[in-house]
């Protein structure tokens, strides 16, 4: 996500999502012209995709995800309560087809398509690097939603030039991707990496969180509570950048050095580059044990998280540096089947005080050879080292 809000406590009220079950079904492989990432490039061209997870086309409506438009919602910091006022409808779907492609006819049209499609390839990622289908419960995407937040000042905003994951119930998840208005590069749902970095957080929910919602999770010290937050938006870029091959995939949507306030607390550059070698700091440190969850900001844990595992994935390459040194898909695979594995452990054994170097042992843990272990080990001592001597296997 760019910018951040936080959910942080219980829901007193939510209004289901309704959405009538009636309509025609389209399934199977649809072929749909879309933005889509070129890493030779290194750009966004319009491209043939297919699509081959939709039940019904005109809905966007599928094994993935189901679009819906129109909703309008309260986020009251306040009262601590979310309030539907429209839970939203299903959207429509206009294209044309030519030589067996469908033309998105309008923006909205190519813009839903495009998260869906990006939601799609993220599920296929996963299920590749050792998801089972059923880990997910089915989430709604909102597309366009009309959200005012109300601040515990008591200052309202409208949210714009964002897309989150939410977590509001056991089975009320859901994307959420709102209007452009500042940011008029490529839309965020056209973005394959931004859908990718919100489709992991949906992941990290349901293997970190859930075995340990309402335990753990209440219990967390705050550096626990703040690692854990920081290491959320590390696997979201991780996967983001092992999937798309693409370590700055926010650059196409918004500006390198354009600096916003995030979480509430300081300007930051929103751009995060994987391919930067980024540092583990003391400023870093006393940031994640020192400030409340409320004004931690994850992002310098995530970017230097997902920065190690980038570097990872170049130092067991067996392919050798790709074009501008990225790391081949075979390296990336790896790495986020590494990763993926080692949530799945993070979540059966979640501390209330986890440290990164906890994640650290896990991860070394699920590397397969010792000349991986090694290469992960010298990347920690050299950017790591001031808890180094934590990391066990190293
Ligand atoms: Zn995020």
């Amino acid at each position: 996500m760019v910018v951040v809000i936080k959910i942080s406590f219980s829901w007193a009220a939510v209004l289901a999502v309704m959405i009538a079950l009636a309509g025609c079904r389209q399934e199977g492989e649809v072929s749909v012209r879309l933005p889509a990432y070129d890493p030779l490039a290194d750009d966004y061209k319009l491209t043939d995709v297919e699509i081959t997870t939709l039940d019904d086309l005109d809905r966007l409506d599928g094994q993935t995800t189901t679009l819906v438009g129109g909703a309008q919602i309260v986020l009251d910091y306040q009262k601590n309560e979310i309030d539907w006022k429209e839970a939203g409808a299903y959207v429509a779907f206009g294209g044309i087809k030519s030589d067996g492609v469908l033309i998105p006819e309008d923006f909205d049209s190519l813009a839903m398509a495009s998260a869906y499609y990006g939601l799609e390839l993220s599920m296929l990622f996963f299920e590749d690097i050792g998801m089972p289908r059923d880990l997910l419960v089915h989430m709604e995407t909102y597309y366009w939603p009309d959200l005012k937040i109300i601040e515990a000042d008591g200052e309202e905003i409208d949210m714009r030039d964002n897309a989150f994951y939410m977590y509001i119930a056991q089975n009320d998840r859901g994307f959420y991707i709102f209007p452009y208005e500042d940011f008029q590069w490529l839309p965020l749902s056209m973005n394959a990496g931004v859908m990718t970095h919100e489709y992991t957080h949906a992941v990290f929910d349901a293997l970190v969180h859930d075995p340990n919602r309402g335990v753990a999770l209440a219990a967390m010290t705050i550096s626990g509570a703040n690692f854990l937050y920081g290491l959320n938006e590390g696997c979201a870029d991780s996967m983001a950048v092992a999937r798309t091959g693409d370590p700055d995939y926010m650059e196409h949507s918004i500006e390198k050095e354009v600096y916003v306030v995030q979480c509430n607390t300081a300007i930051r550059e929103i751009v995060r580059d994987a391919s930067e070698e980024w540092y583990y700091s003391p400023a870093i440190d006393s940031a994640a044990r020192l400030q409340p969850a409320a004004d931690f900001c994850p992002y310098d844990v995530g970017a230097f998280f997902a920065s190690l595992l980038y570097s990872l994935a170049r130092d067991i390459d067996d392919a050798g540096p790709g074009p501008d040194d990225i790391p081949s898909v075979e390296a990336r695979l790896e790495v986020a089947t590494t990763l993926f594995g080692a949530l799945d452990d993070l979540g059966l054994s979640l501390k209330t005080d986890f440290e990164l170097y906890d994640m650290f042992s896990l991860l070394i843990a699920r590397l397969s050879t010792q000349a991986k272990k090694d290469a992960f080990c010298a990347l920690l001592e050299s950017r790591y080292a001031m808890h180094y001597d934590l990391v066990e296997g190293c």
